[in-house]
């Protein structure tokens, strides 16, 4: 039987009220952390809801009707959002990613992208625009999306098989659905496309090579990601983790592959061709091969809060600035203060955790900060 771990207290509640720093800090769009990591890339989680109950995230027992979400008023509107992200532009993000929950349940999401894709990067550059979806709402929204200003998505999708993949969401949500948002995407030019897939042995690894197959040669570009410990409900195993090294192996005895260079530094994943020119798969091995060197991802939450760190225990609240009357220059100055201290690199500190802090009892869930 697996072992459930109960969140004991709220992690949300954990955080660190951002502080002005006596000095203006510059806004120079070289910022750099205290490990010498740039400020590149900006998660914004738009909602702590969705649909689904992928078991790796929103466990059903937890997130059940009783869940204490936030409610509306905690939520930065889109104009708080587009305000402080304007300030992370500053510092030299170039890459704006929008996640949650699940972000298409956030209502006229599209007016928010109109806004942030009128943000430009300091060297004058358009952003580069993205977005995190289960795909159940794609159908419908992609070419209001696109038309508003979103350059690609990401579909999260674990398999093809109808029971399989129903299972894995937990509310018998069908494949062929996500399917057709995909398809919807495509129509629209939201490419090009990613498809993530989260693997658990022995709950969906026998569904790596059907879903390279159909992907394959499709110009969309599969990834595959080792189950992580995030959060502190999933019930996370190690024996559960697929190491992305099996997954390439499966790949490659079906569709001989050849590595690709890493297309930017900071990427997350590692790239792979199919020898034949059918495209490209990748994997994203967060737990068997740490990959804090380069990591320029700083994440907004849904209320304000900033995280360092997926794996962060604790946030830093920007909301209390933004609502109490902070400049732009002191808001830029506190991000910029909140970076310059940060030396977070859990995945490569995981090995030598005791289990207590490897084991994800503090930690707050992906669903709030986004992934
Ligand atoms: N709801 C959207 C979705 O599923 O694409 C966006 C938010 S979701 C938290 C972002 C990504 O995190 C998804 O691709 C999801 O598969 C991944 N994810 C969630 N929990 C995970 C875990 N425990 N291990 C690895 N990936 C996880
Ligand atoms: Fe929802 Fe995405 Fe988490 Fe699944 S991974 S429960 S779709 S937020
Ligand atoms: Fe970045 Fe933290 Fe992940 Fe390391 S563990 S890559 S620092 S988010």
């Amino acid at each position: 039987m697996s072992e459930r771990v109960i969140p004991l207290i709220d992690q949300r509640l954990v955080s660190q009220a951002a502080a002005i720093p006596p000095h203006p800090i510059p806004a120079t769009g070289l910022l750099g952390d205290a490990l010498g990591r740039p400020l590149r890339d900006l998660r914004i989680s738009v909602t702590d809801r969705c649909n689904f109950r992928c078991s790796y995230c929103m466990p059903k027992d937890i997130f059940d009707k009783d869940y204490p979400y936030l409610p509306h008023s905690a939520l930065l509107s889109f104009e708080e959002i587009t305000r402080v992200a304007r300030q992370f532009v500053a510092h030299g993000v170039q890459k704006i990613r929008l996640t949650g929950g699940e972000p298409l349940l956030r209502k006229n999401l599209d007016i928010l992208i109109g806004q942030l894709a009128a943000l430009r990067t300091v060297q004058g550059a358009p952003l580069d625009i993205t977005l995190t979806t289960n795909g159940s709402l794609l159908a419908r929204k992609a070419s209001a999306l696109k038309a508003a200003g979103l350059q690609r998505v990401t579909v999260s999708l674990d398999g093809l098989d109808d029971a399989v993949f129903r299972g894995m969401n937990d509310v018998d949500f069908p494949v062929t659905d996500v399917l057709q948002g995909i398809e919807a995407a495509q129509a629209a030019g939201l490419g090009p496309i990613k498809v993530n897939m989260v693997v658990k042995r022995g709950t969906n690894d026998h569904e790596i090579v059907p879903m390279a197959r159909h992907f394959r040669g499709s110009g969309i570009v599969l990834r595959f990601i080792e189950f992580m410990d995030v959060g502190a409900t999933n019930g996370w195993r190690m024996d559960e983790v697929l190491p992305s090294a099996e997954v390439v192996r499966r790949v490659h005895e079906a569709f001989p592959l050849v590595p690709l260079q890493a297309s930017a530094p900071g990427e997350t994943a590692e790239r792979w061709a199919y020898a034949d020119g059918a495209g490209e798969i990748g994997v994203i091995s967060s737990v068997t091969q740490a990959f804090c060197r380069d990591c320029n991802r700083a994440r907004l939450s849904t209320e304000g809060q900033l995280y360092l760190c997926l794996f962060a225990t604790q946030g830093h609240d920007l909301r209390h600035l933004i609502r109490g009357g902070a400049s732009d220059e002191e808001l830029a100055s506190a991000i910029a203060a909140i970076w310059q201290r940060r030396d977070d690199r859990y995945s490569e500190l995981r090995a030598s955790l005791p289990p207590e802090a490897a084991g994800g009892r503090r930690r707050v869930e992906m669903s709030y900060i986004g992934g």
